[in-house]
């Protein structure tokens, strides 16, 4: 199987009154999407990082009146799998570099197809008692993977975005409880004022999170950040004294250009000295955890009272998959749960996955975390983050030695911040920063982004693809020091 047939070798029968209901033409189309999938994933490798096709390219390629009338099924996956060759970035690839995002590992992908074909709504465990028995189980690992309490109740979610929105619901709902104000029934109007502490460099997708609740993305206390982005604890320790009301306090375990984690057993205790509840957004430091030779990056992290953090970076499932992990499950429960007259009660002891998120329709995601975890085990998991952190540090002394670059960030975790032309004016420096990241780009040996950090733009390098070996960061290494000394 090398070449994906096309859809005019596909017997097919009618496709909108097919006979019989599954036929030959299904068991075709889907074979055929199959090799498709296989073709790109075999040439990922090879490809370009960046897509051929811009953004406004795409929309042209794809740009067509709404059919009045359907056609084949298969000739409809051959267009598509035509139309999206050229947008498509190798984000699966070993040295995709670009964001803190994992690299769908086949296992994941192969339990996800399953997850589709199966097309179970996960919305109720007596209708699809695997999917919530499997997510159930693999809830059970991850908190042991990454050293949490063992009765934390876990949502499997879209992300660490809505993981993040999802514990702050958990959060919101029991420190106004603790006042004897149900949020739950009466919304925010009237509610105490609820204080919300929060690192300056946070995540944006924290800020969101804020802003679904009500909270305000913008009616936070900002605490001070060192130059790794970590709290600092005297700042946190008076901002949280001047606070009367009930707090939420937000640490970050994995700050994304330094991989930084907040001075997590101090932050703890002041918090739960104040009856603050902290939630940390974990989604990809947390994982330290899961590997010993780095776990004591995220130590204390059990302190707190909720966690976000995502499948599909380190743990790298497909995408859509993320947890949000919560201490007290009855805080998680009231602040998710909506039940009717048409839903399955829910016996004593028994979880329903969707108690813990907030959709009632959904994807069964616990499919991919188990296939993912069972497919590496803790060894497995273990080896892989030590060794993008092995290899992060590697990049970093390798780019260090090179006259003009210079390395932002202590490289402990898997994040690199690259700054070129170190020693120049900071606007030259931003400039050839930035014509730094093009250069590679255009290249298409490795992808690294830009950010902002502490005022000068920055190449960010993140390792937390599976494939990504030694020889990866090498070719990359050299690729970038190459475009280093051409815009120099
Ligand atoms: C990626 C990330 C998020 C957002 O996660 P999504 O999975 O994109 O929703 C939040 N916080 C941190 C620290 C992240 O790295």
């Amino acid at each position: 199987m090398n070449e994906p047939p096309i859809a005019s070798d596909i017997h097919r029968n009618s496709a909108t009154l097919p006979d019989p209901i599954w036929n030959a033409g299904h068991e075709a189309m889907l074979n055929m999407a199959a090799a498709h999938a296989l073709a790109f994933r075999r040439s990922v490798d090879k490809r370009k990082q960046w897509p051929e096709k811009s953004f406004a390219e795409m929309r042209d390629v794809f740009a067509r009146d709404l059919p009045a009338k359907g056609c084949d099924g298969a000739a409809v996956i051959d267009e598509l799998v035509r139309l999206s060759a050229d947008g498509l970035s190798a984000m699966t690839g070993p040295r995709f570099f670009g964001w803190v995002i994992g690299a769908s590992h086949p296992v994941g992908v192969a339990a996800d197809w399953l997850t589709s074909a199966w097309g179970q709504n996960t919305g109720s465990h007596t209708a699809t008692p695997s999917a919530a028995a499997c997510e159930e189980v693999a809830a059970g690992w991850l908190l042991d993977l990454l050293q949490l309490p063992s009765k934390c109740s876990v949502g499997f979610v879209t992300g660490a975005t809505i993981a993040n929105f999802t514990c702050l619901a958990a959060a919101r709902g029991e420190v106004l409880r603790r006042t004897g104000w149900d949020v739950e029934a009466q919304g925010l109007f009237g509610a105490p004022p609820v204080d919300v502490l929060i690192g300056d460099d946070a995540h944006t997708s924290v800020f969101s999170a804020l802003q679904f609740l009500g909270l305000g993305n913008n009616r936070v206390i900002r605490i001070a950040t060192d130059y790794m982005g970590r709290m600092q604890v005297a700042a946190f320790k008076f901002a949280i004294a001047g606070c009367s009301g009930p707090i939420i306090a937000i640490a970050q375990a994995g700050q994304i250009n330094t991989g930084a984690c907040d001075p997590m057993s101090e932050i703890a205790d002041i918090a739960h000295r104040h009856d603050a509840w902290l939630h940390i957004d974990g989604a990809f430091g947390l994982w330290a955890r899961a590997c010993p030779e780095v776990a004591s990056l995220a130590a204390g992290c059990e302190l707190a009272d909720s966690w976000a953090t995502d499948g599909h970076k380190w743990l790298q499932t497909p995408y859509d998959c993320g947890y949000a992990i919560v201490r007290d499950a009855e805080a998680h429960r009231r602040a998710m749960t909506i039940t009717a007259s048409y839903l399955p009660a829910v016996a004593e002891g028994e979880r329903n996955p969707s108690y813990f998120v907030p959709e009632l329709s959904r994807r069964a995601r616990g499919f991919a975390t188990w296939a993912m975890i069972r497919a590496l085990g803790r060894e497995g998991i273990a080896e892989m983050v030590g060794r993008h952190c092995r290899i992060a540090r590697r990049m970093a002394n390798a780019l260090a030695a090179e006259p003009g670059i210079a390395v932002m960030n202590e490289v402990a975790l898997n994040q690199v911040a690259v700054r070129f032309g170190a020693d120049l004016p900071l606007e030259r420096g931003d400039e050839l920063t930035a014509a730094v990241i093009d250069r590679l780009q255009a290249d298409g040996t490795c992808l690294a982004g830009g950010a902002k950090w502490k005022g000068c733009w920055i190449m960010r390098l993140s390792v937390i693809s599976w494939p990504t070996t030694e020889a990866d960061a090498d070719r990359s290494v050299e690729a970038i020091i190459q475009a280093w000394r051409a815009v120099r």
